[in-house]
């Protein structure tokens, strides 16, 4: 048996008020805000033994839930191996954290049940953590296709959440590896280490394998399935793709990047691709990669503002040019080279047949690729399937059999395209779990 966890002091009506006001000017809220960070690590070596809730995970849908629950008057401690929460959302954004989409809807998340997410996701919108993001007097933006950033870092929605929790008096317990999970009685036993916890309600938030050198673990499923939840096969996704045999030549294009439409069976997501020095990335590239699997090719549209006819247009216009010198006016020199090197059209435009410039158009608006894999949970923002839907009720994200055992985040069979979707889903499923703890 470990040792128990103790009393804390911060639930002391002086620790409360200090931890409560929260400040109204950016500046201000900065400086508090690394206050409260500090306070709330500084409180978490004396956890209580008894909870309501434990929850794995210290990141996005963790930290919601925990906030949710805690302020409902739930007493809830969080447990995390890493030594700092959040650590996702810090390096999220570039540093800004995309925090939501303004377009989120069911239709932009992939799982084995797309209805699944409608309910969290109709219930707690990018509306509702906008409105927190400006409670907490957090300055942002709208960069590009509705996707939210901060302007100053994404530490200040760390801090946002560390304040919510602490408001909740969530007891967040850093650093600790979960060593043993048991569930009698009634009461899930968890063992960080030495020490012992029990609670009713136990919230698997440890997010998927993606970037494992930040703490990313598959813990999450091997809890699931210990407790007779089914799992999507886990894969990483809003990742490159790599190129190998006919398609080497592209690798030559390293830093090259241009407009495409990219296309796998149905999606198609028009965006920038990147070429790089093991194959394809970019922001068109990351999306296509969550519909992508093994031995399925990707198109690319090379030019998708164009036209139908517009390359015998062109013909039409300027006889004189080449192949090359008329892509070149359209797309990167060095890619265009290499595509007119690829098609293959010798000569002047103006005599080459209609029907040849015809078929260049169409291997332009539809460039097959066949990627011989992804660059692997090192390089994947997120990983693509997780926790079975089927055994998890989508209004609350508990497990249907198991009760008291819910599941949030990543951790679940439901990813979001790049753009601020990922943690729209945190907070999404990490409120409805918190609402229902
Ligand atoms: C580089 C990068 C940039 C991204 N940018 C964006 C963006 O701008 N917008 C967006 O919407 N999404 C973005 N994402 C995706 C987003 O970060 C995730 O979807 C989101 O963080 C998932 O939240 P989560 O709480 O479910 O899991 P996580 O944030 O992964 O949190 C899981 C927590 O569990 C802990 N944990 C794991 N295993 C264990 C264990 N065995 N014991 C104890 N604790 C454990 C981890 O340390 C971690 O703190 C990005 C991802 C990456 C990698």
């Amino acid at each position: 048996m470990g040792a128990a966890y103790t009393g804390d002091e911060s639930r002391t009506e002086a620790g409360r008020r200090k931890l409560g006001a929260f400040p109204v000017t950016r500046m201000r809220m900065h400086r508090k805000a690394a206050r409260l960070t500090a306070n709330t690590s500084a409180r978490l070596t004396r956890p209580t033994s008894s909870y309501d809730a434990i929850i794995l995970g210290a990141g996005g849908a963790g930290l919601m839930c925990a906030a949710v629950a805690g302020q409902r008057g739930r007493r809830v401690l969080v447990i995390d191996h890493a030594d700092a929460p959040g650590k996702k959302i810090l390096i999220s954004g570039g540093g800004r954290c995309n925090f939501t989409n303004i377009h989120t809807a069911p239709d932009r998340y992939l799982s084995a049940n797309p209805h699944f997410a409608k309910s969290a996701l109709g219930r707690y919108s990018p509306a509702d953590f906008l409105a927190l993001v400006e409670r907490h007097g957090i300055a942002w933006h709208e960069k590009t296709l509705g996707q939210l950033f901060c302007d100053g870092s994404a530490r200040q929605i760390v801090a946002m959440l560390l304040d919510e929790a602490a408001r909740g008096r969530v007891d967040i317990h850093l650093g600790r590896a979960v060593a043993a999970v048991d569930h009698a009685d009634g009461l899930y036993r968890i063992r960080p280490a030495d020490a012992l916890a029990t609670a009713p309600v136990l919230v698997i938030a440890t997010g998927g394998p993606s970037i494992p050198k930040m703490g990313a673990t598959g813990f999450a499923y091997d809890l699931a399935r210990r407790f007779g939840l089914k799992v999507v096969e886990p894969r990483p996704a809003l990742v490159p793709l790599t190129l190998g045999g006919d398609d080497l030549l592209f690798r030559s294009l390293s830093g090259v990047s241009t407009e495409v439409i990219a296309r796998c069976d149905k999606a198609a997501f028009r965006e920038a691709a990147l070429l790089t020095h093991k194959g394809l990335s970019g922001p068109a590239i990351l999306q296509i990669s969550s519909y992508w699997r093994h031995g399925r090719p990707i198109t690319l549209d090379f030019l998708p503002g164009a036209e139908t006819g517009w390359l015998i247009e062109a013909k039409r216009a300027r006889p004189r040019a080449t192949l090359a010198a008329t892509l070149r006016a359209l797309l990167p020199v060095r890619l265009a080279d290499v595509l007119a090197e690829r098609i293959g059209l010798v000569g002047d435009l103006g005599n080459l047949s209609d029907r040849a410039l015809q078929e260049a158009e169409r291997r332009l608006a539809g460039w097959t690729f066949m990627p011989n894999g992804t660059e692997g949970y090192a390089k994947a923002e997120v990983t693509a399937g997780g926790i079975a839907t089927e055994g998890l009720s989508s209004q609350t994200m508990e497990a249907r059999r198991v009760p008291g055992l819910y599941a949030i985040g990543e951790a679940v069979d439901v990813t979001g395209w790049l753009g601020g979707y990922n943690f729209q889903w945190a907070w999404a499923s990490g409120w409805a779990a918190g609402q229902a703890l």
